[in-house]
């Protein structure tokens, strides 16, 4: 993806603005083309879109305003207790999230106060559990599908084994944190972004920054 200013054109600026103040990891250059590219597969009200790790909903206020403009549907899923790198000792442990009463990481009433000051209720529905236990009962297909969840290994491959298979034909994958130089970051995004190229049911098509956007052209995973 060459220029973000022409997606920046069009997505609604207020909304723009809220997803620009929110907590998170997800560059603005990254988030116009989430927005580009799920506004791209969601041609009709049927659309559905799933995001996989939503924090305090930076991401998925992109997302929404995709679904939004399309009348689509976004379901974003997250357990709200933060990936490894969130809790407390690690590099992106944020305080304010800490929630004494459990004595874990709170994003939840966060990313409900996201949604709802982007006016995105009706838009975005939020799926609180944990990624495998709500795949074991997930059968609808997917327009579009953002794997941001945990980045160790396990948690990697599983989301992508659980959810990429639900990506219907012509739908895209999305990736983010993917680093094909080690010295950038950890290697399990990148593992599953080649796992989904070798498996030849999905193709890239673009890039920006650490995001990566594939279609799926065959079945499989
Ligand atoms: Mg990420």
């Amino acid at each position: 993806m060459k220029n973000t200013s022409e997606i920046k054109k069009s997505i609604d600026k207020n909304l723009l603005k809220l997803a620009l103040s929110t907590k998170g990891f997800m560059p603005e250059d990254e988030g116009l083309a989430l927005y580009k590219y799920f506004k791209l597969s969601a041609t009709s009200k049927s659309c559905c879109g799933m995001e996989i790790g939503a924090y305090c909903g930076r991401s998925t206020l992109f997302l929404g305003a995709a679904a939004k403009e399309s009348g689509a549907t976004l379901f974003s899923l997250d357990h709200h207790r933060g990936s490894e790198e969130n809790q407390i000792g690690w590099e992106h442990h944020d305080r304010e999230l800490f929630d004494p009463i459990t004595g874990k990481l709170e994003s939840l009433n966060k990313w409900r106060e996201s949604i709802t000051k982007a006016d995105l209720d009706q838009s975005v529905v939020g799926l609180v559990g944990y990624s495998e236990v709500v795949a074991k009962f997930w059968q609808t297909s997917l327009d579009f599908l953002f794997i941001d969840g945990g980045h160790s290994r396990p948690s990697a491959f599983k989301d992508y084994r659980n959810w990429a298979k639900h990506v219907k034909k012509g739908g895209i994958l999305a990736i983010h944190d993917v680093f094909e130089n080690p010295e950038d970051g950890g290697r399990p995004p990148y593992e599953i972004f080649l796992r989904a190229k070798e498996s030849k049911a999905f193709v890239e098509i673009d890039s920006m920054g650490s995001l990566r956007f594939l279609s799926r052209i065959a079945q499989g995973i």
